[in-house]
């Protein structure tokens, strides 16, 4: 625990109190003793509104579909698909997920993108609706923006060079979501009022130590109507991303290793073509995960979305061994209310719930449970709770909320407590989607 904690930077990756400015979170694995550690960007402030002149909304021509050509070193008969994900559909939903594809002025766009990109949120879809529906919510999945009966893909173009936005030769993450940002928010609109998934060619050539230079994956809330999963658009490169659902699958079997590129995942070098799309794939599911108000959970590591989970994700699709990516009963329990998913969330109830919430001020060292008590209203309808622990990237439990008040009385259990600050951020979310968010400060000595 003490060493993974050491890797933790800048602050909870939990959504901002209200009149904050977003974070984004920001997910990389990186070598440790423990072979990972979570890195949380704080975003500064003063993120200006850029002018946005040569950005536009233009749409994505979608040329026509071909078969993928993937040279694959999957044995004939090879690992078998268990379950294809199900094709994306307009659902009319009212609060839709937006995908942008950000082309800095420099830059030409990745061949085929506005094939790639729907085939790459196929699978994004499919990880939360598929699981969602497993754990008996009415949860349909996301709802697209479509065109001519196809998703459609934003394409805004940059109004400066890659490295503007990159910071190349000193990449910098959240200086990408800063410059970024703004400028798809004057083509497209607010966060606030928009969630979008955007891929951004800014990614230079060169060595990386994993990846590619440049790369980055982020994500924040902004409200319950809007917010944003960001990633580095190397995933659109063809050895990775195909135009096709089938074309996918075989590349997901594939463990061709490219030659000088590094995968995060075990980060071995010249890694098998999956683990880039397990982990590129994966990441956007993760960051938009955030972009939906979701926390870490480090519990169950390998299976968790919201830990690294995602890095499995194929066996999810292929019959190869090992864990399947999935949510927590925790987190599931929180996204069933978000208003990207489901189709009964009341978009008449814009107020968050309101709670008062008695913790202890002082825990002993060795704590092994924390009292809640309190007061929980919503002027509608409470839907769940969440309790997340920054210090350990833990949820340490939540459950499901009914009617309009709720007097609370739980025992939050947690692992055996070491010296120091502990925060708990409770988020509470209630059947329209809003989130309200009490932190309970203690001190353990
Ligand atoms: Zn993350």
């Amino acid at each position: 625990m003490r060493r993974r904690r050491r890797f933790l930077r800048g602050g909870s990756p939990y959504p901002p109190r209200k009149g904050a400015l977003p974070r984004a979170a920001q997910w990389v694995r990186r070598p440790t003793a423990q072979g990972l550690a979570a890195a949380v960007v704080l975003l500064g402030a003063g993120a200006a509104l850029l002018a946005a002149g040569a950005a536009t909304g233009a749409r994505g021509e979608a040329p026509k579909p071909q078969p993928a050509k993937v040279k694959t070193q999957a044995k004939p008969g090879g690992p078998e698909v268990v379950a294809r994900p199900e094709p994306l559909r307009d659902l009319g939903r009212r609060h839709k997920v937006r995908l942008v594809y950000f082309v800095p002025k420099d830059r030409r766009p990745a061949d085929r993108w506005a094939e790639k990109i729907p085939v790459l949120m196929t699978f994004v879809n499919d990880l939360y609706a598929r699981d969602l529906r497993a754990k008996g919510y009415p949860a349909a999945g996301m709802d697209f923006e479509f065109q001519d009966g196809r998703p459609l893909v934003h394409l805004v173009a940059g109004k400066d060079a890659a490295a503007e936005y990159s910071g190349e030769p000193n990449f910098e993450p959240q200086r990408q979501w800063r410059r970024i940002l703004p400028e798809v928010e004057a083509a497209l609109g607010r966060a606030a009022e928009n969630l979008y998934v955007v891929f951004a060619e800014t990614y230079a050539d060169g060595p990386a130590k994993f990846e590619w230079p440049g790369g980055m994956a982020l994500g924040a809330r902004f409200s319950a109507s809007g917010g944003v999963g960001m990633f580095s658009a190397w995933i659109l490169r063809d050895e990775f991303c195909a135009t096709t659902v089938e074309g996918q699958l075989r590349l997901l079997a594939d463990d061709t290793p490219i030659s000088g590129r590094t995968a995060l995942h075990r980060l071995k070098p010249d890694s098998p073509r999956f683990e880039f799309i397990e982990d590129g794939f994966g990441a956007v599911a993760h960051e938009l995960g955030h972009a939906f108000g979701l926390p870490h959970d480090r519990r169950a590591d390998d299976v968790e979305i919201m830990g690294n989970g995602f890095r499995h994700l194929r066996n999810n699709y292929l019959a190869t061994p090992g864990p399947k990516a999935g949510f927590m009963a925790d987190t599931a329990r929180m996204l069933r209310w978000s208003r990207f998913l489901a189709d009964d969330v009341d978009l008449a109830d814009a107020q968050p719930p309101v709670a008062r919430i008695t913790h202890p001020a002082k825990l002993k060292v060795g704590a092994t449970t924390i009292l809640l008590g309190g007061e929980i209203t919503d002027d509608n309808a409470l839907g769940a709770i969440q309790f997340f622990s920054p210090r350990h990237d833990w949820v340490l439990g939540g459950m499901d909320l009914a009617g309009r008040e709720v007097r609370l009385s739980h025992v939050v259990v947690v692992p055996p407590l070491e010296k120091g600050p502990l925060e708990l951020v409770i988020s509470i979310i209630d059947r329209g989607g809003n989130i309200g968010i009490v932190r309970a400060k203690m001190e353990v000595e």
